[in-house]
């Protein structure tokens, strides 16, 4: 149903149609991957420095497609978010964690387990007494549970944001500025907003043992958030000259191929034994 139908798009575009109807398509897909469950929240083990306990996990969204297969959240999460659908797709993540902080709970794992959160989801899409009321539900304790946010969604609204992650905080929730290092980041945005731990960058971890520029900004960023009393994650770590560095800088807790991909929960339990054997 392109340029068909009497003429009526003759000044239309074909290729800005076509995206338009992709972006349609896409938007309905989405709605209807929530109630077919065809979303996934993948695992992706985060290791201290020994380089052999696994402390806890990021949930990375993944998207199991009836028919094109797996789907990386870059292709449907901007979408998610320009829609508004990232607030029931948030919902559903929330709700998932909260099963997988559960079984790990009763099979005694000492794991916490972080989710990443967008502007759209706050503060109405995602409101403190909701995030309180699902880990009460599954039984589960806030400290366990943190949210992964960046800058930019703080600073979508300043005054709004600052009362959220207060609320969150007082509750026992744990907050990560991520992607740190990427924006406008600063000292001043560190004091404004509380956060417990900042998680610098892969796009600076990338060429660690090569950029002196990197290796420079990363090892300020480690000083800076020792001296605020704030714990560091590095993400994207793929080899073990960059875990040595990390090391030496004084990094908290590593995060990254080197270590293990994304999986699926069930694969979970087999990627942090054999990280411990490694
Ligand atoms: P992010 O929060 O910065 O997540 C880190 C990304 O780096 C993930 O990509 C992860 O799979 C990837 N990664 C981990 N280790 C390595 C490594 O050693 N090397 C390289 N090159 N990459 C590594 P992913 O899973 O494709 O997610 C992309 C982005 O999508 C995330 O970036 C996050 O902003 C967003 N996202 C993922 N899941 C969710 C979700 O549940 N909700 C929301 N709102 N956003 C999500
Ligand atoms: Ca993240
Ligand atoms: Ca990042
Ligand atoms: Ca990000």
């Amino acid at each position: 149903a392109k340029a068909s139908g009497g003429g009526r798009f003759s000044f239309f575009d074909p290729a800005m149609a076509e995206t338009a109807e992709r972006r349609r398509t896409l938007e309905t897909d989405m709605q209807l991957a929530l109630r077919r469950n065809e979303f996934k929240l993948f695992l992706q083990p985060v290791v201290d420095l020994s380089g052999k306990r696994v402390v806890g996990a990021e949930a990375l969204i993944r998207w199991q497609h009836h028919e094109k297969g797996l789907i990386v959240p870059d292709a449907f999460i901007p979408l998610a978010e320009e829609t508004g659908l990232i607030v029931d797709i948030g919902l559903w993540c929330l709700e998932e964690a909260c099963l997988r902080l559960a079984e790990w709970q009763r099979e005694g794992r000492d794991l916490y387990l972080s989710l990443n959160i967008s502007a759209r989801q706050i503060p109405e899409g995602l409101p403190p007494a909701v995030v309180l009321d699902a880990v009460r539900r599954h039984g589960v304790d806030a400290s366990r549970l943190v949210l992964e946010i960046t800058e930019g969604v703080l600073l979508a609204d300043v005054g709004r944001s600052q009362s959220w992650l207060r609320e969150l905080r007082e509750s026992g929730f744990r907050i990560y500025l991520d992607d740190f290092g990427t924006g406008y980041s600063s000292l001043s945005y560190l004091k404004r907003f509380p956060v417990d731990t900042v998680k610098i960058d892969k796009s600076f971890i990338r060429d660690l043992n090569r950029n002196e520029n990197d290796r420079a900004l990363v090892e300020a960023i480690i000083a800076m958030a020792r001296s605020l009393r704030l714990q560091v994650v590095a993400e994207g770590v793929e080899d073990a000259e960059q875990l040595a560095q990390l090391r030496q800088m004084g990094c908290n807790y590593i995060q990254g191929y080197h270590f293990s991909m994304p999986v699926c929960s069930a694969d979970f339990a087999a990627a942090a034994e054999s990280i411990a054997r490694s």
